[in-house]
């Protein structure tokens, strides 16, 4: 029998780092010492006590059975505490669902809005899940530029408004993957003033709302914004913050009705997120914060080393102010397929080419600070030697 995928799968946007996996195998094979600079995760482990406190969730029999949809009320209190904390923002337990990870309820969130034909707005470049959901739904994606002469901010006076009038769905995503930047107060306010005007549901991809690097400059919650709860949702994560990409936990928060459509899907699609790792998160988000401040305070090291490092040896490159990415301007003359190629076949480096995100990250790389200081050090040295 011949296997036929359907449609939408055959739409998905090919994969563009076939090549440079391929090459990386390649320099894996013949034994070189590879510095992974590419993937945004983590590679300090998740903090002791929420660990232990996985330990003692998983033992109770009462976390063995099915979870309930919306995430446990102590989770979602634990979240409204925290939010109330970080934010100053209100939020009832109505108000919040729990998530096998942001990225579900990114990818699902169409499912709840998005009608085939429905135009759904896109940030390019931009994480790869906010289009899949729209062509897995029929919906027609919009992609907004994010260019350097506007801050990485979608120009939302630049949409057609014959485009705008058929949207249904607006993603944004501050401090942003892959540019690094931090969208300002003055954007979340058009950005709420042109969702009312044209009925445009906003979903906040916040994933790294607490990867900042100034204590007096800290990122702002779109939900603080005033009427932001009419038109929109925020995107919560543990992944980044706590070190647990692998435990699926994140939340959906902000207007009700549309956190509800999130958690119907939900409810038809899976079970919620497993109890204990819930209790290990309420853990996580009310003890003390003292683990993150840790973990901010060896990325901004890690950020000083590379930014400082690129910059000596000639590099185009701003200092980000939050998330742990750095976006780089290629060197002259090279596209950032050639760039990344050139990194990994002289340099055993592994980056993230601009384009690979999105076309108008052509010209870009982007680098993870997921590694230690004296390895940056080690790849800063390789690069001075590459001949470009
Ligand atoms: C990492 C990331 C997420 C989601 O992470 P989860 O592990 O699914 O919570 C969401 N958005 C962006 C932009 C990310 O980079």
């Amino acid at each position: 029998m011949e296997i036929r995928y359907n449609e939408k799968l055959k739409k998905l946007p090919p994969y563009l780092f076939i090549e440079i996996d391929r090459k990386k195998k390649e320099a894996m094979d013949r034994g070189a010492d590879i510095i992974s600079l590419g993937v945004g995760d983590p590679d300090m482990p998740t903090p002791e006590h929420i660990i232990k406190s996985m330990q003692e969730a998983v033992a109770k029999p009462a976390n063995h059975q099915y979870p309930f949809g919306a995430g446990s009320l102590s989770y979602r209190k634990a979240v409204a505490d925290w939010y109330k904390n970080r934010f100053n923002v209100d939020l009832n337990t109505d108000e919040i669902c729990a998530l096998i990870g942001s990225k579900e309820g990114v990818g699902h969130i169409h499912l709840g809005f998005v009608n085939p034909g429905d135009v759904v707005l896109i940030p390019e470049p931009g994480y790869p899940v906010y289009n899949t959901g729209a062509i897995f739904t029929d919906g027609v994606p919009y992609f907004m530029p994010l260019l350097e002469k506007n801050g990485f901010l979608p120009d939302l006076d630049a949409i057609p408004e014959d485009i705008a009038k058929k949207a249904k769905l607006i993603f944004v995503n501050y401090p942003n993957n892959p540019t690094a930047a931090v969208a300002p107060k003055e954007f979340y306010i058009k950005l709420i003033e042109f969702a009312k005007k044209n009925n445009i549901i906003v979903a906040a991809d916040a994933a790294y709302s607490e990867i900042y690097y100034d204590e007096n400059d800290k990122p702002s919650s779109f939900l603080k914004f005033p009427g932001a709860k009419e038109v929109g949702v925020e995107f919560h994560s543990l992944s980044k913050t706590y070190n647990m990409t692998g435990w699926r936990i994140g939340w959906v928060c902000g207007n009700k009705n549309i956190v509800a459509g999130i958690a119907k899907v939900k409810d038809n699609y899976d079970s919620g997120v497993f109890q204990a790792v819930q209790e290990a998160a309420v853990t996580a988000l009310s003890s003390s914060q003292r683990c993150v401040e840790d973990a901010r305070k060896i990325y901004k090291e890690r950020r000083g080393a590379l930014v400082e490092g690129l910059k000596k040896l000639g590099w185009e490159v701003n200092l980000p102010k939050a998330s742990f990415y750095v976006w780089a301007k290629v060197p002259k003359g090279y596209t950032s397929s050639q760039a990344v190629s050139k990194l990994l076949d002289d340099a055993a480096i592994v980056c993230t080419p601009g384009n690979g995100m999105g076309k108008s990250g052509e010209g870009y790389v982007r680098f993870a600070l997921t590694v230690g200081v004296p390895r940056i050090k080690e790849a800063l040295e390789r690069i001075s030697k590459i001949e470009w």
